[in-house]
């Protein structure tokens, strides 16, 4: 048994005075801990929190510049980035990501490759390869089909893998030259076919999207969650309240592209787009609160300048977007859990899996206490 003592327990039942004990893979109580556990960790002072959950990654890239030179790599290579990139997540504190893209199997492999023990990381959840239209966005590293039958064949080929999530496109990129809105690419009865297909299975779904006409396009097809939403307006963000649609932010995605900048050999016409599209991402915010769409906590680490070792960033930047550091630690827990079907994460509580962080600060004061966790604690074991 391994017992957290002395700490402060915050996670969205708020705060209280408890020590954790974890026996196995599990916390088994919280509050009053045995005497004499086979090991203590002293937390006097400290804050015990959930570990985090990031909905939206892609393992096999390491925030290049330019992620699709990664194709001029071998698909080996690509596993030895997704290895590295898990141990970066785990050591903030990230212990369960879910992966939106990766070649093959390789992001699959990686959750397989994690459960067995063969790599230490965050637990995985995985799409597979993400469903594309021809010549659609990130279509060098999905699955490209177009019509309803050659849509739903496609994201069957992913359940059939294993895919605990099928990621579709509903948009375009918002940084791809000459576009900017994110114009709409697999239509809504691709979507519609998709999910069909997902449902069956009971798994959820998610869509890249940008645009707001793409953005409602994936809502009414019944798509559980959509990604980035750059350019949500005020109808979109009623419909998805709505439908309980899930909005992943992914704000760090664009930050990082702004904050790097030309220096970094970003193109000017992609920093400039990104400037714009930071501007439309402020109203997302408002439209989503006001509204009430539910959040779940997303990076899409490993895009540009978007290091899996700096994904607690992206509670910082959801507050300074508004929201309440209790709404941000809610999407970086229960609320993303929810969004993966996951029903034992989230919560420091009885029976829940001992993913865990030891923080020096209280996040619900200063978010930033995220970004430097003094332990990490996975499936019951320290990790460090
Ligand atoms: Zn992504």
């Amino acid at each position: 048994m391994l017992v957290l003592r002395g700490a402060d327990v915050v996670d969205v039942d708020g705060v209280r005075q408890a020590d954790v004990a974890v026996e196995g893979e599990e916390i088994v109580a919280v509050g009053d801990a045995p005497d004499d556990p086979d090991e203590e960790i002293d937390a006097t002072g400290q804050y015990v929190a959930p570990g985090l959950i990031d909905a939206h990654v892609h393992l096999m890239m390491d925030g290049r510049p330019d992620p699709s030179s990664a194709t001029d790599e071998s698909e080996t290579m690509l596993a030895y980035r997704a290895a590295a990139n898990l141990e970066d997540a785990l050591d903030a504190g990230v212990t369960t990501v879910r992966d939106l893209g990766a070649p093959s199997t390789l992001a699959l492999d990686a959750a397989d490759a994690v459960e067995t023990g063969v790599l230490e990381g965050p637990r995985v959840l995985a799409c597979g390869e993400n469903v594309t239209m021809t010549g659609g966005h990130g279509h060098w590293f999905g699955r490209e089909a177009d019509g309803q039958a050659a849509v739903k064949q496609a994201a069957r080929e992913q359940l059939k893998r294993g895919a605990d999530v099928v990621k579709c496109m509903a948009t375009g990129g918002v940084l791809t030259e000459g576009a900017l809105t994110g114009a709409p690419e697999l239509d809504e009865a691709e979507l519609t076919a998709l999910v069909d297909a997902a449902s069956a299975k009971r798994v959820p779904t998610a869509a890249h999207a940008h645009g707001a006409a793409g953005i409602k396009n994936a809502v009414r097809a019944g798509i559980s969650s959509v990604e980035h939403a750059t350019f949500m307006d005020r109808e979109a963000a009623e419909l998805m309240a709505e439908e309980g649609t899930y909005w992943v932010p992914t704000a760090k995605a664009l930050h990082g592209i702004i904050e790097a900048g030309t220096d970094a050999g970003i193109p000017a016409w992609a920093v400039e787009k990104a400037e714009e599209a930071a501007e439309a991402f402020a109203d997302s915010f408002e439209h989503a609160r006001d509204a009430g769409v539910p959040i779940a906590m997303g990076t899409d680490a490993g895009t540009p300048f978007n290091f899996h070792a700096d994904i607690p960033e992206e509670l910082q930047l959801m507050v300074e977007y508004g929201l309440s550091p209790e709404r941000a630690l809610a999407a970086a827990t229960v609320d993303a859990a929810d969004l993966l079907g996951l029903d034992d994460v989230g919560r420091v509580t009885e029976g829940y899996r001992a993913d865990l962080v030891v923080l020096d600060a209280n996040p619900l004061d200063d978010v930033a206490a995220w970004g430097s966790p003094a332990r990490v604690v996975v499936r019951g074991s320290v990790y460090r």
